[in-house]
């Protein structure tokens, strides 16, 4: 699914997600204006709709101010619900020629569906701006309150700033979501394996993380520091080039035996971090067994094997993603000290 990944946001998603608030309570205030109005909703019953929509802007402007959280990648839910409000305002509007105007606030939701959305979701929104659109010009000739050519440039202005808009911005915001996925890609892989740099892990981890958090995965990750034996070995008896197949093999090894949800990375030369998910530490126990167990293989021209050294993340700790690993790499060398080809687990902040 390399085209469907959530590009992590800069400095600016904090301001981004005030505005988006901000226009929020706009919208709403429009609608106050044009109940207002001479133009506005003739019914009560249209009179209190358009004051419901108006109203609902509130808690969302604050759900977007105080727990809103842009992602490259949202759900479609605030698009639907502006979409919504747009389209029964501007059907209610007494005034045609208002109508047709508010139909430039599509725009803006359009913008929204482009970036943070996506291409299906912006799709189905300009389908729904232009059978709004027809609406009001059906609508509007209907009443007889516009003339024909005048309907039609009305309609030409508002396809043009909603579909000729989004056409740009769009295509420029596929360019440049690649480019900032391949520009990722290079800031957070290993060339050599294709697994995590330390940057890339240290993300990643968030990303953990935040799954516990959400509740998506059981309390607990445990965090490895994993060290190939007698690596210099192999590279002075085998040269260079078989040294760096051997960490190749052993990169795949590890993806394998922990699965797609861990976070891998190679931390140096010969060197390896991993975090995943586990339950106690039986199961941290159990993960290192699995992890040294499936990095040797009998049948191997060169022999590998790694010392590991596994603790808890204690997310209660300052830092502690580094001290976890501090504590990782401390077992991983008591396991080294011993012999090699083991694994050693310790509590966290036991160093
Ligand atoms: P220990 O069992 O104590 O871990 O010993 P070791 O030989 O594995 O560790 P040491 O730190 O003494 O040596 C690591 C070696 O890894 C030295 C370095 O030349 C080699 N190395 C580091 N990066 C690479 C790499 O990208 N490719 C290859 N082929 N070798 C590398
Ligand atoms: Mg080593
Ligand atoms: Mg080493």
């Amino acid at each position: 699914m390399a085209g469907h990944r959530q590009i992590r946001l800069g400095a600016n998603e904090r301001s981004t997600r005030n505005a988006i608030a901000a226009m929020t309570v706009c919208f709403g205030v429009v609608s106050v204006f044009i109940v207002l109005s001479d133009e506005g909703p003739r019914s009560s019953v249209s009179t209190v709709v358009a004051l419901f929509i108006a109203g609902s802007t509130v808690p969302v402007a604050i759900w977007w101010y105080l727990r809103g959280r842009l992602r490259t990648l949202m759900s479609p839910w605030f698009v639907v619900y502006a979409d919504a409000g747009v389209t029964i305002n501007s059907v209610l509007f007494d005034s045609r020629d208002l109508a047709f105007f508010a139909t430039n606030l599509f725009a803006v939701i359009g913008y929204f569906a482009s970036f943070f959305v996506g291409r299906t979701a912006t799709r189905l929104h300009l389908c729904l701006v232009v059978a709004v659109t027809a609406y009001i010009a059906w609508s509007a000739l209907e009443t007889g309150q516009i003339d024909g050519w005048s309907v039609a440039s009305r309609v030409a202005i508002g396809l043009l700033v909603n579909v000729g808009g989004l056409a740009f911005v769009s295509n420029f915001n596929l360019e440049v979501r690649a480019v900032m996925r391949t520009q990722e890609d290079l800031v957070h892989t290993d060339p050599l394996t294709g697994l995590l740099n330390r940057r890339g892990f240290e993300r990643d981890v968030d990303r953990l993380v935040e799954r516990v958090e959400n509740g998506e995965e059981a309390d607990g990750i445990a965090v490895l520091s994993i060290d190939i034996d007698s690596f210099k070995a192999v590279n002075d008896s085998h040269g260079h080039a078989a040294g760096d197949e051997v960490i190749r093999l052993v990169a795949a090894r590890l993806s394998a035996s922990l699965g797609e949800h861990a976070s891998i990375a190679r931390s140096g030369g010969e060197e390896f971090t991993a975090a995943v998910h586990a339950a106690d530490s039986t199961d941290m126990h159990e993960l290192g067994e699995r992890v040294r167990a499936a990095v040797s293989r009998e049948t191997d021209v060169i022999p590998v094997t790694v010392s590991v050294g596994v603790t808890p993340l204690d997310r209660s700790r300052p830092e502690p993603l580094m001290s976890a690993l501090r504590t990782a790499d401390s077992a991983m060398y008591r396991a080294k000290r011993a012999g090699g080809d083991r694994i050693h687990t310790a509590d966290s902040g036991a160093i």
